[in-house]
């Protein structure tokens, strides 16, 4: 039974989700960029291109066996759906701003009565039941940011990540209502359908992920010096060795690290003696 899976179609989430699935392996053709659909060429994998706020509703009805979105948008559209791994990109958060004019610092200080602009209105109800706060909704689909300017509303609930486009709106972030990032989603009717097939995708994206973080290291060195050489390369269960042909002194190592200790690394392998050390990219990781 083929797996169908949804990715969005354009905008902030796209272009690294995409990525992922051709590095994964899911091989979407030549056509992809133009199609709204396409099954993958060898495997039995149907690659749906939706709008990211869309895919909830679709995984939640069952048309689609797992999706990639940004958690924001899973909250908001309050359906079940159960998360199978968070994809470490799409970082934000979703905050209440007010004017900087307003004096408005936290949100004990927003009265009652005020008007908020938001196009995540049922995160936003939610939030503001929670901290007791009485204020009427206007429900918009995007430009949050410039309602309180044109006296739509008085404050704003909207995604911020590096928070300029706020600052440059004269707005200040008053209040966190969630993080968020792009993750994978799926539910408890297509795990009990399709869980084998499903599991193998994601442990697919999974192993891209790993593997992208890390290096093949490969150098020759000292065999007096293996016991520092292993302090050095932890690896997976440490270093392979290997005997070099025709010389006693040497051995060759190959180990896994992580891309951010190779500059060290390998720097503490040269003062240890060692030669021809190589670092390679990996595909994918397995653990
Ligand atoms: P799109 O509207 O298709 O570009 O996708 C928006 C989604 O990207 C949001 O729902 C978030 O999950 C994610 N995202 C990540 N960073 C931001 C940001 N700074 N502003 C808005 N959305 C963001």
């Amino acid at each position: 039974m083929a797996v169908k899976m949804a990715v969005p179609n354009k905008g902030r989430l796209n272009e690294r989700a995409v990525e992922l699935l051709l590095k994964s392996g899911i091989d979407l053709g030549e056509e992809w960029g133009r199609k709204l659909y396409v099954t993958a060429m060898e495997q039995d994998i149907e690659v749906m291109f939706l709008r990211a706020q869309d895919i909830p509703a679709f995984i939640a009805a069952g048309a689609i066996d797992i999706g990639i979105t940004g958690e924001d948008l899973a909250a908001e559209s309050g359906y079940k759906l159960k998360k199978l791994t968070d994809l470490e990109f799409g970082y934000c958060r979703l905050s209440v701003a007010a004017p900087e004019a307003s004096g408005i610092k936290k949100g004990e200080d927003i009265p009652n009565g005020s008007k908020v602009a938001t196009s995540f209105p049922n995160l936003t109800k939610k939030f503001f039941k929670s901290i007791g706060k009485d204020v009427s909704i206007i429900e918009i689909s995007g430009a949050a940011e410039i309602m309180p300017h044109l006296g739509v509303s008085d404050i704003i609930v909207d995604l911020v990540a590096s928070g300029s486009t706020l600052k440059m709106n004269r707005l200040a972030e008053v209040s966190k209502i969630m993080d968020s990032q792009a993750a994978v989603f799926t539910s408890d009717q297509s795990m009990k359908k399709k869980g084998p097939e499903i599991t193998d995708v994601v442990a697919s994206i999974k192993s891209v992920m790993a593997a992208e973080d890390r290096k093949y290291l490969m150098a020759d060195v000292p065999k007096s010096k293996l016991g520092e050489v292993e302090k050095i390369l932890p690896g997976i269960g440490g270093p392979t060795v290997l005997n070099i042909a025709g010389n006693d002194k040497m051995v060759a190592v190959h180990a896994v690290i992580r891309s951010k200790d190779v500059y060290k690394a390998v720097n503490d392998l040269k003062r240890l003696g060692a030669k021809g050390i190589l670092t390679l990219s990996i595909d994918r990781l397995v653990e």
